[in-house]
């Protein structure tokens, strides 16, 4: 099969427009703010709790989208809820399948005030025994990484809770990956067996510049009575935004990863700028006060392999003096090129010296195999399609891909 033949569906069948002025969503609300809403549309007082959770098992428990299928509340009520709320998904522009099954769904979400609809991209790699859903935070990037694709669209917006964990409930839709919908009402769905069992917050944006909407999202994602993930299957990745490395934490509780890719601050000064404002030394001193830290809930260090820029045998030392005592994980990416960059990819065999170097120190440094270059879904390499390749310039660049790569089999 070769790069050309990663399917790609434009606007699946039955999926809804984007709404111009869209209702007030009841996803994304905490129960505190769900029940506020239902109070000021007249819900009395001791209702409000069984209603809330009601919905809550509706929505997180059963994936359902449509007030109407909520059959244990009755109907006057329900025909109030359609009224003032929606539990909608977010348009999908289009659906892309890699030929290594990885997703990735360019979503376009509504306005939010004198806005104008954004779109942001989310990504499904599926592999052995588990699937991992990379979520974006923002719409396009503040941030100016050089060897990121995503860094090269200006920041358009945050993304609401809502947004967030409405990537999360619209994978499971389309991976059917919510229990069957006849199971008993309040049953509760195992964490296990989920296609989508893991998540990353690695997608577009800076999670911890929209700090407080992604710690609503994530805590809805995880909560035990509803989507139910694991905190430790769950990694909010930053490219090192010192003051919010120990609230994420303290008061999110999932795992850390860290974009590091240079182990020297003139280099890091390139790679990721913001390294001029919170530079190594914070920022490796932020990651040892990370609470909960422990052999057991290591630290994954981000590196992407950028031939003759930071893939020396003397960079691999450098890493290991600079996380010396950290517990850490070394994730070594081979760089996902996209279209106008000036980096290439390091040779294979030095990602394999780099890493044995690594390894023979003690730190687990796995090679993270590629997943879903075709279809522009690899790390890096998000963009929206409000500012997406014109047809050629893609076509081009399947091409460079197909002669770089000998993907044809
Ligand atoms: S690597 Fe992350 S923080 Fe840096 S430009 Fe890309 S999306 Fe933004």
């Amino acid at each position: 099969m070769s790069v050309m033949d990663a399917v790609t569906i434009t606007k699946p069948a039955g999926q809804p427009r984007t709404e111009l002025s869209p209702k007030p969503s009841l996803i994304g609300l905490s129960r505190e703010e769900m029940g506020n809403a239902l109070r000021q549309r007249g819900v009395a007082d001791k209702q409000v709790k069984m209603r809330v959770s009601q919905l809550w098992n509706w929505i997180y428990v059963r994936g359902i989208s449509d007030f109407d299928q909520m059959v244990n509340i009755a109907k006057d009520m329900r025909e109030m809820l359609k009224q003032h709320f929606t539990i909608a998904r977010p348009e999908i522009v289009e659906e892309q399948v890699s030929n290594d099954g990885t997703r990735k769904w360019l979503l376009r979400f509504p306005p939010r005030g004198a806005g104008r609809p954004v779109e942001v991209e989310t990504v499904y790699i599926p592999e052995e025994g588990r699937g991992t859903l990379c979520i974006s935070s923002q719409v396009g990037c503040s941030l100016t990484c050089s060897f990121c694709h995503t860094g090269t669209q200006r920041l358009v917006r945050n993304l609401t809770a809502e947004e967030i964990l409405s990537q999360l409930l619209l994978a499971r839709d389309r991976l059917g990956d919510f229990p069957d919908r006849d199971i008993p009402l309040g049953a509760m769905v195992p964490s296990e067996g989920r296609k989508v069992s893991n998540i990353v917050m690695m997608g577009m944006g800076e999670p911890l510049y929209n700090f407080d909407a992604v710690k609503q999202a994530l805590l809805i994602a995880t909560d035990g009575d509803g989507l139910s993930l694991s905190k430790r299957r769950v990694t909010l990745s930053t490219s090192g935004v010192v003051p919010e490395i120990f609230r994420t934490g303290e008061e999110i509780g999932v795992m850390l990863a860290i974009s590091l890719h240079a182990v020297r601050d003139d280099l890091r000064d390139i790679l990721v700028p913001i390294n001029k404002k919170y530079p190594l030394k914070e920022l490796i001193e932020a990651c040892r006060a990370y609470p909960g830290l422990s052999n057991a809930r290591r630290i994954t260090f981000e590196y992407v392999m950028l031939k003759d820029v930071n893939d020396s045998l003397e960079d691999a030392k450098g890493l290991i003096q600079l996380l010396k005592g950290v517990p850490a994980k070394i994730n070594l990416i081979p760089f996902n090129p996209w279209p106008g960059t000036n980096y290439q990819c390091s040779d294979w065999a030095q990602i394999e010296k780099f890493a044995d170097f690594i390894n023979s120190a003690g730190y687990a440094s796995p090679i993270r195999t590629p997943r879903g270059r075709d279809i522009l879904a690899a790390c890096g390499q998000l963009k929206s399609e409000s500012e997406r390749m014109r047809k050629t310039e893609r076509l081009a660049f399947e091409a460079m891909m197909i002669a770089n790569h000998g993907v044809d089999d």
